[in-house]
């Protein structure tokens, strides 16, 4: 299996090459040259079992001879056994055509959990047969960090230092950065927005002698194998409903394209999605992108979904691929001009993007009345991005089953969820030791200079 650039410029990689390169060297994204499919009869076959077994099928062909299968096999097993549930990611019924699928129950409480603890174990895994070393460096608006931390602290072969933007994120989040021990993880509050701290991370992968220098990795949505570890779920909540036989539609909250691209995917490998919903908070590119065709910047606006608060979705640029045709030099065209604030998508990429997906967005008021309704008509707290999502299945519901899915716990975002239910969301009670222990953060300005220094500063080698 072979990666190659979004941008067409940059070497073709193994899986493996890929997975330990994230950001491609011409700043594009890697994708998989060809999607391998499965026929319906594997499809039927992922029925009944483990999610475990069910993965490892669904991953294995895109992986190619980077990991042995009895490789694979254990490391798919170590990455969801600190789940807290016995089908990693349960659906419960909302209503009677609408689904929870509920992606909380990982170590750190949200959907993130499933990608990370996953390229923990492939990271260890690579690294420890290559003799290599990586350092890693990652943004975030507060979920992607704390699932980066908790799945690659104490692991021998790499440092981590997760930016942050100060005082953007919850206190768990926050918590969940700055209290694990281990010192191979480094939580780095940036003054800024999310932005700001994605910013940061390009400049640092297009800086080639810093990247070579301290052999950088990224483990952001941008990093293929974090997609593909995505695209099971999708697979296991539609067979558990009745596909390959029934058709079934995803609603997913939207923030960096990472999620709901992972459903696209799924969909080229021969699962029926019929729609494949996107919803944004009042953070609505995507949603605007759709309506107007014009995929234009503004700022960001803090929400009570702070997991979905960006201005530019990094994984938009592979469905653009695809919008385009696979052509690498329109994307890259188009992408240039997005430094100046925007562009317009062609009319044949912005029909396809139409007919890909469908979006939609809540506004503030609307996702605390959400969380407010479904408490009240099904009993189900759920947190401020679950709610940007069902309130937008909500305006898709038809014949087919809609699967929504609910990409953090409650207690992650206990204010909001206070303030418009009443209900007081409980954290899981094994996590309740880590919120009593001593922060270690560092603050930094944007100033690359000044954090490339401190990274080099804090390398264990
Ligand atoms: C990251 C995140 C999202 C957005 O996912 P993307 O893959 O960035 O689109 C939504 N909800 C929660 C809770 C998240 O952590």
């Amino acid at each position: 299996m072979r990666y190659v650039s979004t941008r067409g410029n940059a070497p073709v990689l193994s899986f493996e090459d890929a997975m330990l390169t994230g950001l491609a060297r011409d700043g594009g994204l890697y994708l998989p040259e060809d999607i391998p499919t499965l026929t319906t009869g594997a499809i039927a076959g992922l029925a009944g079992r483990s999610y475990e077994d069910a993965a490892f099928r669904i991953m294995r062909p895109f992986i190619g001879d980077s990991f042995t299968d009895e490789a694979l096999q254990g490391i798919i097993s170590n990455a969801y056994a600190g789940f807290n549930h016995d089908a990693r990611a349960p659906l419960v019924q909302l209503g009677a055509n609408h689904f929870l699928l509920e992606l909380f129950h990982g170590p750190t409480l949200a959907f993130k959990d499933f990608a990370m603890q996953l390229i923990g174990q492939l990271f260890q895994d690579a690294l420890a047969r290559r003799g290599e070393r990586v350092t890693i460096v990652g943004a975030t608006s507060g979920d992607t960090g704390s699932a980066a931390i908790e799945a690659f602290k104490g692991l021998e072969a790499v440092d981590v230092f997760i930016l942050y933007p100060h005082g953007r994120v919850s206190d768990v989040q926050r918590r969940q950065m700055t209290t694990p021990t281990e010192a191979n993880v480094h939580a780095i509050a940036v003054d800024g927005d999310f932005d700001t701290c994605q910013g940061l991370l390009k400049d640092m992968f297009n800086d080639f002698t810093f990247r070579d220098e301290v052999r950088l990795a990224g483990v952001n949505s941008i990093n293929w194998a974090r997609v593909l570890a995505q695209v099971v779920y999708y697979f296991t909540s539609a067979v558990s409903l009745g596909a390959p036989h029934r058709a079934v539609s995803f609603t997913v909250p939207t923030g960096n394209f990472g999620d709901i691209f992972a459903g696209l995917i799924a969909r080229k490998m021969g699962l029926p999605i019929e729609k494949l919903v996107i919803a944004t908070n009042q953070n609505d590119i995507l949603h605007r992108t759709l309506e107007t065709g014009a995929y234009t910047k503004s700022g960001v606006a803090p929400s009570i979904s702070p997991s979905m608060d960006i201005q530019v979705s990094s994984n938009f640029e592979r469905a653009l691929y695809y919008a385009y045709g696979e052509d690498a030099n329109a994307v890259s065209d188009q992408l240039n001009d997005l430094a100046s604030g925007g562009f317009q998508v062609s009319q044949g990429a912005i029909d396809w993007l139409r007919e890909t997906f469908a979006s939609g967005r809540a506004s503030e008021e609307e996702t605390m009345a959400t969380i407010k309704a479904t408490h009240l008509r099904t009993g189900q707290v759920i947190c401020p991005h679950t709610a940007v999502g069902v309130k937008v299945a909500n305006e898709h519901l038809g014949d087919t089953p809609m699967i929504t899915l609910a990409t953090a716990h409650p207690a992650k975002f206990p204010d909001a969820v206070a303030k418009a239910s009443g209900q007081v969301a409980s954290l899981p009670e094994r996590m309740a030791r880590q919120f009593e222990a001593e922060e270690r953060v560092t603050r930094v300005t944007g100033d690359l200079g000044e954090l490339q220094a401190l990274i080099r500063g804090r390398l264990s080698k």
